[in-house]
């Protein structure tokens, strides 16, 4: 496994991290609320121990929505751009990352897919049509 330092940072440059895989885990989430908190299909969420991750700039700038009544759901983001940020998982020693605000590429790979019986009615998995390069 890669140990080197993975940077991260949202839309607008102002908040930036930093992380050190490898992953204690890598998975896409089709649940109704990563649905809702993302605007999209499912999230793609990579977790890493709180020691091996770090703020670079910006902290001040995060907001944070603990979901009432979940027992962990939450949504950080920056509140200049409104990107979602990492957030400590209540209860857990992990940082949840959402992998798409990291600047380099991860070594690993998602390993599952979960609450897929959860997934958008109108999900096609993206093998089942045309990929493009630009805008069609
Ligand atoms: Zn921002
Ligand atoms: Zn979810």
């Amino acid at each position: 496994m890669p140990t080197e330092s993975l940077a991260g940072s949202c839309l607008c440059g102002s908040v930036r991290f930093e992380i050190t895989p490898p992953f204690s885990a890598f998975r896409y989430c089709h649940c109704s609320r990563c649905q809702k908190a993302t605007g999209s299909a499912h999230a793609a969420n990579a977790f890493v121990p709180a020691a091996r991750f770090a703020w670079r700039a910006g902290e001040s700038l995060l907001k944070q929505f603990d979901l009432p009544g979940a027992q962990r759901f939450a949504v950080s983001f920056c509140a200049h751009c409104g990107t979602r940020m990492p957030h400590r998982v209540r209860g857990r020693d992990d940082f949840l990352i959402p992998a798409g605000v990291l600047d380099q590429a991860p070594a690993q790979r998602p390993e599952n897919s979960i609450f897929w019986g959860s997934r958008a009615p109108w999900y096609v998995e993206p093998g089942q049509m045309p990929c493009l390069n630009e805008y069609s």
